[in-house]
């Protein structure tokens, strides 16, 4: 098998909030020990509610938050604490594509500057050269070689998102953190802009982290698929597997908010997923989802449940699977 590209181990990102003298110091545990391999041309699905710590956690990993514990390597270098200038060339290997292009792309620039400006800070091609290939990648998006002399907001959303995609692969990454970047477009175009991605990483050989709070979507793009809980990872598992034999609750009640047009397809009795996630300030000592879990035993409220391996390839963490 080959070495994972990117390899996570016992990752924390816990923010500090308050702090003054006399204050009580509280943590917002936003990203609670969390461990995976990620290997080169495959889809990692990060699946769970808003503020699971999904997005905190594909912040992290590209250091564009400081870890506050554990480890990051990429390529067998561990990367967890590389300094900024080191970082900024490594950037050209692990790239972002965010939810809301707008946010992220300057709306003063035309989408040529957009696309220009990392060649440009790393160095690569002449102006001329840097411009011809911002025409390229524009092209390979699916949108014409003359937007390079437009604007953001003359592009529709869908659009947006290419464009994000473009500069997201103009320095030739591989691996690139799609952080709920179809989840604002409309059905159809979500599966246009999902298709192009699927095509650029079989070119391109890239490993894609997939974060979306829609397990239907993760569905069909994933090789794998992880579902967090309030900061950590609950269930790790093949895409397939997920689907057929989920062995968190949390991971069931997941599926079980999925539309099925045939009930009778199911065979086990379905989990209604009930209230929010739990503030990750101080959480609870045992099972963070015990508030909301229907199967919930006295121990899970004071016992942390591991993630332990139930068969090769699938890890849970729920004391059901001991
Ligand atoms: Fe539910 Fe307990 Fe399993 Fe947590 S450990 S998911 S509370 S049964």
């Amino acid at each position: 098998m080959a070495e994972p590209i990117l390899r996570i181990r016992q990752l924390k990102q816990h923010f500090k909030l308050g702090g003054g003298l006399f204050q009580k110091k509280n943590f917002v545990y936003a990203v609670d020990g969390v461990s995976f391999d990620l290997y080169p041309g495959e889809t990692l699905g990060l699946v769970g509610e808003s503020g699971c710590g999904k997005s905190t956690l594909g912040k992290t990993l590209l250091r564009l938050h400081e870890p506050t514990a554990g480890t990051i390597e990429f390529e067998g270098q561990d990367i967890t604490h590389l300094g900024e200038k080191a970082m900024r060339r490594l950037r050209q290997d692990i790239q972002i594509i965010f939810q809301d292009p707008m946010e992220s792309l300057n709306a003063r620039h035309t989408i040529g500057m957009i696309l220009e400006e990392p060649m440009m800070v790393h160095g690569i091609g002449t102006p001329a050269e840097r411009r011809e290939r911002a025409k390229a990648l524009l092209e390979r998006v699916g949108l014409p070689r003359d937007a390079v002399d437009r604007y953001p907001h003359e592009f529709s959303g869908g659009q947006r998102q290419r464009i994000g995609i473009a500069r997201a692969i103009s320095l030739k990454p591989k691996v690139i953190v799609c952080d709920e970047s179809v989840s604002a477009l409309d059905v159809s175009v979500q599966s246009q802009v999902l298709n192009l991605l699927l095509d650029l990483q079989q070119e391109m050989n890239l490993a894609l982290i997939f974060i979306a709070h829609d397990l239907s979507v993760v569905r069909h793009v994933s090789d794998r698929v992880a579902v967090m809980y309030l900061g950590r990872v609950v269930e790790l598992t093949d895409a397939h597997t997920i689907y057929s034999s989920p062995k968190h609750p949390y991971t069931q009640s997941l599926i079980d908010a999925i539309p099925i047009p045939d009930p009778r397809q199911r065979d086990r009795e379905r989990i209604r997923l009930t209230g929010d996630v739990p503030s990750p300030i101080n959480p609870p000592k045992g099972c963070h989802f015990a508030a909301r879990c229907p199967r919930a035993m006295d121990r899970c409220v004071t016992e942390q449940p591991q993630l332990i391996t139930l068969s090769e390839g699938h890890e849970a963490a729920c004391f059901l699977n001991e």
